[in-house]
């Protein structure tokens, strides 16, 4: 069976590729933008005759996915759409963040309807973003569920890079919604909520540099230095990668159980100084990072909105990684990766 990865370059979906392929009951075809990327992916995955690399430069210009799916349409059984920019250095919102999210997610939906004429099952990286109600946010009595949507409009998105990736990650998911109704597909769809995603990259190699957005979060912090005072930084949930990676697979196994669900992947509360807990426990950081107040965000949950993935868990089934090993894991492999260089 063959599953059309969009964005196969980045953090998630480098894991699901991984995954995928080692199952050894999928062919994978994956489109890029970059090919450096795409060629030390393709070597990292020891040139896998299973995998394929399909360019398509730009997402966003209109049909970028049509000759791609005229092309292979047929012998697509799943595509896991995450392709989306996720960074705030920026210099225009609608043109760098909204347009790629937006048009992107109705390029290869409208495409896959047309080509992908036996396609079982699609799956959109969407984030909590595109849950999250920024307004009541901060509320303890506030709970956020698979139900909630983010209310804001296209004119709170064009205030700041911030904002702007939050809506750009609403307006995708609605996207390929009101798309699914609108044609009435005769596919699944299922749409995969991360909070910050955390954990160690697919690949050591893809360590040695800046990392992608959430993960920089924790190489920052690693290169703080003891007696260092550390400002509180964003707050917020986090949930680790492989767990994000299943996620995005389990549909493909159980198109009808996932069909029309979102999958609001949360495991528990991050701040700079639950990061710097963790990082203080790792051999080769104690002592030699900042520690903070050590343990003063233990019950940061109960301080804003609680995250209620029940009916999430109770699809997936499996535990989910607990943060604290998500972050050390990323560091173990960042210090690994380090001293081979
Ligand atoms: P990455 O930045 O590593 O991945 C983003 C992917 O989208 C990459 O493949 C990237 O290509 C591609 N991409 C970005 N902008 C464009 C564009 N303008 N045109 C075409 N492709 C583009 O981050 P993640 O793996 O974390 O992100 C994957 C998905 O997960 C995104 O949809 C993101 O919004 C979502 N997400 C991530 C969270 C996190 O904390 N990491 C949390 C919630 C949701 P390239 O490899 O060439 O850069």
């Amino acid at each position: 069976q063959t599953v059309y990865i969009s964005g196969v370059t980045g953090f998630i979906a480098q894991h699901i590729a991984k995954s995928l392929l080692e199952s050894k009951n999928f062919k994978v075809i994956g489109s890029v933008r970059d090919s450096a990327k795409a060629s030390s992916l393709v070597s990292n995955l020891n040139n896998n005759p299973d995998f394929e690399i399909d360019v398509i430069e730009n997402i966003a210009e209109p049909n970028a996915f049509d000759e791609s799916f005229k092309k292979y349409g047929k012998s697509i059984d799943f595509i896991l759409h995450t392709a989306s920019p996720f960074t705030f250095n920026i210099s225009d919102v609608q043109k760098d963040l909204i347009d790629p999210a937006k048009n992107g997610s109705e390029n290869i939906f409208k495409a896959a309807h047309l080509y992908a004429t036996n396609l079982k099952h699609f799956v959109v990286t969407s984030s909590f973003a595109a849950i999250v109600d920024r307004k009541i946010a901060g509320d303890p009595s506030t709970i956020f569920n698979e139900k909630s949507w983010n209310p804001n409009t296209l004119e709170d998105g064009l205030k700041s890079p911030a904002s702007g990736y939050t809506y750009s990650k609403t307006v995708a998911e609605q996207t390929i919604w009101s798309l699914a109704e609108k044609l009435n597909v005769g596919f699944g769809v299922t749409a995969v909520n991360p909070v910050l995603v955390l954990g160690p990259q697919a690949f050591d190699s893809n360590a040695t540099k800046t990392l992608n957005t959430s993960c920089e979060f924790v190489r920052k912090l690693m290169q703080t230095k003891f007696g260092e005072n550390i400002p509180d930084g964003l707050t917020g949930a986090a949930v680790d990668v492989r767990d994000v990676a299943k996620a995005h697979i389990m549909p493909l196994l159980d198109s009808q159980k996932f069909d029309k669900k979102r999958l609001f992947m949360t495991e528990s509360p991050f701040s700079n100084q639950i990061i710097l807990d963790s990082l203080n426990k790792v051999t080769g950081l104690q002592g030699q990072i900042a520690a903070g107040t050590p343990h003063k965000d233990d019950n940061l949950g109960n301080t804003f909105a609680k995250q209620d993935n029940t009916e999430t868990k109770k699809l997936l089934g499996f535990e989910f990684t607990p943060v604290e090993k998500s972050v050390m894991d990323t560091a173990v492999q960042i210090l690994k990766v380090q001293k081979e260089l």
